[in-house]
């Protein structure tokens, strides 16, 4: 187990390496984040923001968006994959909004979930980026990044997130949330970049694969 202090020197690190981390989605308003963070559901930021213009330049709020019909949203989200679900998703999410919040987006955990489309990932990433509500969301990104390096442990998204949370000040969270992704997306791949990443020497997986590797002496002696 790693100490406190080692933790908060790992999350510094990766800060350094990754100045500015931030969500890579586009969006000018909390229901524009919401609805990205649906769009991006087994698709890329990359390929949400390439449709989200068009899609809320016909439908910008949640009044607008509300009177579509699938097949008027089908096309716009098309290539993001899965586009009926989420068609569906997002009419049922802007439906709720204006009948139980008055079209806003609710600064709320568990009322953020009880919308269509809406899981714990998504609602923290809402809260966090575009409600100023602390917020750790955990994707997949997170989940391979921290266990890893030692500083979470398991494959559940929710007991990961409040491992990380207890290490961390709320006001870090959300930007710790960030640079664990950026970190999975740039640096700690499925096939890692070891010899780039700044927490190597903090790091359990690459601890036991240097384990596993004998040293070029060794090799040697064995020959
Ligand atoms: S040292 Fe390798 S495995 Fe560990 S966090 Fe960095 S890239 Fe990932």
């Amino acid at each position: 187990m790693k100490s406190p202090l080692d933790i908060r020197k790992i999350f510094d690190a990766l800060d350094r390496q990754h100045p500015g981390a931030d969500t890579e989605l586009h969006y000018t308003t909390a229901f524009e984040l919401l609805a990205a963070t649906i769009l991006s559901a087994q698709s890329t930021d990359q390929r949400v923001n390439l449709v989200t213009p068009a899609l809320f330049a016909r439908y910008p709020d949640a009044e607008t968006m509300a009177q579509a019909a699938p097949e008027d949203l089908e096309p716009l989200i098309h290539s993001t994959g899965f586009f009926r679900a989420k068609a569906k998703s997002l009419i049922g999410m802007a439906r709720m909004l204006v009948a139980e919040h008055g079209g806003e987006v609710p600064a709320d955990m568990d009322a953020l979930t009880a919308l269509p489309g809406v899981g714990r990932k998504t609602a923290n990433v809402v809260l966090g980026h575009a409600l100023h509500v602390p917020g750790f969301p955990v994707d997949r990104h997170v989940l391979r990044v921290s266990n890893r390096i030692g500083i979470a442990d398991g494959d559940d998204p929710e007991q990961v997130e409040a491992q990380l949370c207890a290490e961390l000040p709320p006001e870090r969270w959300t930007r710790a949330s960030d640079t664990l992704i950026l970190h999975g997306r740039r640096i700690c791949k499925p096939k890692p970049l070891c010899d780039q990443c700044d927490v190597r020497t903090h790091c359990d997986e690459a601890a036991r694969a240097t384990r596993k590797t004998p040293s070029r002496t060794a090799r040697s002696r064995k020959q």
